[in-house]
């Protein structure tokens, strides 16, 4: 009989214990850290690195690439293809730039050996598909994806020497 007592005794005991955890937790005071995705968008940190893209020039209304294909030999999984268009020999430009995101690792190389920099880290991660193939990514696509180029900032000129640093 004591035994049946205890044991009652404990479970109110740990009913308490379990209500007094969720009372401090339902406090007003502590904020909320639940995001009710997809309907509210999470707020990406500053330097949130996504995909590879391929943002548009302001001025040309196309990506800077020049295919010269240094981010297809960096890439360790080899998932870049570029082809160079030859239609114009003064205006170097992709025929074709596909990634197959699907293989992706987000390491980043690619961005980095670009000499024109214009491949560039996208700000969006709702990527899935049905299909492998809806993970292959275009040209066309990657410039969507990319958006615009953000504006060059100001340069400053110093006796010979340009300085690219953001004026105060
Ligand atoms: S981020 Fe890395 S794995 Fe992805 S395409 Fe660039 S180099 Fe390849
Ligand atoms: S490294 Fe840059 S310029 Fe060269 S092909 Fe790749 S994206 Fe284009």
């Amino acid at each position: 009989m004591s035994t049946v007592l205890t044991d009652i005794k404990n479970s109110f005991a740990s009913i308490i214990k379990g209500l007094k955890v969720t009372a401090i937790n339902w406090s007003f005071t502590r904020p909320c850290v639940t995001e009710l995705y997809p309907e509210q968008k999470p707020e990406l940190p500053e330097a949130y690195r996504g995909m590879p893209t391929l943002p548009v020039h302001p001025e040309t209304g196309r990506s800077d690439c020049i295919a010269c294909g240094a981010c297809a030999r960096m890439c360790p999984e080899e998932i870049i293809t570029v082809e160079v268009d030859k239609s114009d020999p003064k205006d170097r430009k992709p025929a074709v730039f596909e990634i197959d995101i699907s293989r992706c690792m987000f390491c980043g190389l690619c961005m980095e050996v670009c000499p024109k920099n214009c491949l560039r880290p996208a700000r969006t991660f709702e990527l899935a598909t049905c299909t492998r193939e809806g993970m292959v990514y275009g040209l066309e696509k990657l410039q969507e994806l990319g958006g615009m180029l953000p504006p060059e900032p100001e340069t400053k000129v110093v006796g010979n020497e340009k300085d690219t640093s953001p004026s105060t």
